[in-house]
């Protein structure tokens, strides 16, 4: 039943090696945080802002995006909150951007490719995040990275909607869910004070096949070896620099198995699969 689903339990399990895993909640409205602020997660991995925008025809203002992002993540003051900039294309719609219909919109205009072609929409989004996150401990994180340069760019952006705010930048960093980005962490370094991969992007890239293909199911499994592989280098390369998963695989036990081998110590999840993912955990630790 629901209400055991969203059980409140501990935030993070020790491992038997004596490191912490945590856990952490995707959330894309209000009501998936307050579940999740229940449930006890963490913080939020990946707070989801295509919700203001899907299907869209006018750009919601800096004023409407500010009030909305700010009731989403209001339960989650004082604790770690990873706001995802506008993740616009393939399967995410959103019309004001005018993105020209592709042949191929998975391999297309998407993601930080879609903001970087709308800088003034994107330094209002950036000020609108910034504003909604006062007063909590906001970090932002940029969708589709492909270049060590995307980041930079969004970097410059973020540097320049703080000074309009009067805030300081909060930690930027990128998803890592194009099989480039994951092969090519050292060069992202230098540009990202955290990671987060993003297995549902980047099982579909690895496998050459469309995430949601109805006769391809089998094909959207995570757990492959060169899926986890990817994700094993990721953590070794990313150094000390934190890695988390914020695909689907965080939320299923079997494959969680797999990433917590590969080096992870950090899943985001739907508030419901929290406590699936500590039992399966705690099993293990004791
Ligand atoms: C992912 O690709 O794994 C991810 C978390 O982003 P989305 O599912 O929103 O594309
Ligand atoms: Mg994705």
């Amino acid at each position: 039943r629901a209400a055991d689903l969203l059980a409140p339990g501990p935030a993070s399990v020790i491992l038997p090696g004596g490191e912490a895993l945590e856990f952490w909640a995707n959330v894309a409205g209000p009501a998936d945080a307050a579940a999740a602020a229940r449930a006890g997660a963490f913080g939020v991995g990946l707070a989801r802002t295509e919700m203001l925008f899907l299907g869209r025809a006018d750009m919601p203002g800096e004023d409407e995006q500010e009030a909305r992002v700010g009731a989403m993540i209001a339960p989650f003051r004082g604790r770690p909150v990873v706001v995802r900039l506008l993740d616009a294309g393939a399967d995410k719609p959103v019309p004001f951007l005018a993105l020209a219909s592709e042949e191929n919109p998975a391999l297309g205009v998407r993601g930080v490719r879609a903001l970087l072609r709308r800088p003034d929409f994107c330094a209002a989004h950036l000020r609108a995040l910034l504003r909604a996150g006062a007063g909590h401990d906001l970090r932002i994180m940029v969708p589709m990275v492909t270049f060590a340069a995307e980041l930079r760019a969004i970097r410059d952006l973020l540097a320049a909607a703080a000074r309009d705010v009067g805030c300081e930048p909060p930690p930027l960093g990128a998803m890592i869910e194009v099989p480039a980005a994951a092969l090519t962490v050292p060069d992202l370094l230098a540009a990202s004070d955290f990671f987060s991969i993003g297995t549902n992007d980047l099982t579909q890239y690895v496998l050459a096949a469309d995430r949601g293909h109805k006769d391809l199911p089998g094909f959207a499994d995570a757990g492959h070896p060169a899926v986890i592989g990817l994700c094993a280098r990721v953590c070794r390369d990313a150094g000390a620099v934190p890695v988390s998963v914020c695909g689907e695989a965080a939320g299923d036990p079997s494959t969680a198995r797999l990433l917590v081998e590969a080096g992870i110590r950090k899943l985001s999840m739907g508030a419901a699969r929290l406590s699936a993912l500590r039992a399966a955990f705690s099993a293990s630790a004791s």
